[in-house]
């Protein structure tokens, strides 16, 4: 399935947007890509059952509920928190997910348990399809993108997009690399990632000044800056990535002539349960 380039223009200048939002209407953007060989894997193991583990609002599990209903795996998700209700659990069990609801801390514990006694055969997916298996789709859709020399955007959660890219891509390529969540030390964070997925590092820049003060949090020139956007963007990643390239860009970070491609990695489920939380601050007309 391809998904195409769309052009945009910030701060009186045009950049690329790959548009992995419209790569499936459920499976949105880089999880549909890090999923694929890991259900392809589960399929061909014969798994039981598939587990997984993420936060009540979060896109990995909404779009792995999704692919799990279509090839038939029972899914049973661990998720962090007290049980409540919104529209991505909603949709969630719609598809047939059986959900567990684990306090905060025992949900570090398990979502760092790789064998589960009671699920002899299930095929373990770690929190936001971060493995191995989940750095071949990433190669896949940069096989997509057929330009050079290029400055890619990407924002980062809990890595693996920006690592299989870091692994993809060539050598007079960049990665630009946006947390989407506050660190104690970013640097040291993707280096760790890098490692535990076997990625060398390289020509990576780390931009960690547009968080926001931590993962969910917004300001109300964020959520201005997503409402007035030419394409949706998800007020959690992609939103918080494109401020910071306007910001870049405002502050003739990059050179005239370079070419930027910003990843749009998807995740416009997401809005009506940040809407719904926060109360309707991401225009509707953005969130399809
Ligand atoms: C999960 C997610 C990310 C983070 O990707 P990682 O591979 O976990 O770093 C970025 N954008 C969106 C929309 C996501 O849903």
């Amino acid at each position: 399935m391809m998904s195409g380039i769309t052009k945009v223009t910030i701060g009186g200048r045009a950049i690329l947007v790959k548009r992995e939002d419209l790569l499936h209407p459920y499976v949105s953007g880089n999880k549909f890509r890090k999923l694929k060989y890991n259900i392809l894997q589960a399929l061909d193991l014969g798994a039981s059952e598939i587990i997984s583990f993420g936060g009540a609002f979060s896109n990995h599990i909404h779009a792995l509920s999704y692919a799990c209903k279509f090839y038939n795996i029972p899914l049973v998700l661990f998720i962090r928190g007290e049980e409540i209700d919104n529209p991505t659990l909603r949709f969630v069990k719609h598809n047939g997910a059986e959900l567990i609801f684990v306090d905060r801390t025992s949900y570090r514990e398990i979502k760092t348990t790789i064998a589960f006694a009671e699920y002899p055969n299930a095929y373990v997916i770690p929190e936001g399809g971060s493995n191995k298996l989940a750095l071949e789709g990433i190669k896949e859709m940069m096989s997509e993108i057929k330009e050079t020399n290029i400055h890619y955007c990407v924002p980062y959660g809990s890595g693996a997009t920006s690592i299989g890219m870091m692994a993809a891509m060539q050598d007079t390529d960049h990665l630009h690399v946006f947390s989407a969540l506050k660190m104690k030390d970013f640097a040291a964070d993707f280096k760790e990632r890098s490692i535990s997925l076997d990625v060398p590092i390289r020509n990576v820049t780390f931009h960690d000044q547009y968080h926001f003060g931590g993962f969910a949090k917004h300001r109300p020139e964020l959520i201005q800056f997503i409402n007035q956007f030419e394409i949706p963007l998800d007020p959690l990643y992609t939103g918080k990535m494109m401020f910071g390239i306007a910001d870049l860009i405002e502050s003739n970070y990059f050179a005239p002539e370079d070419k930027i491609i910003a990843i749009h990695t998807g995740g416009l489920q997401g809005i009506a349960g940040f809407n719904a939380r926060f109360g309707n601050l991401i225009n509707p007309q953005h969130s399809q």
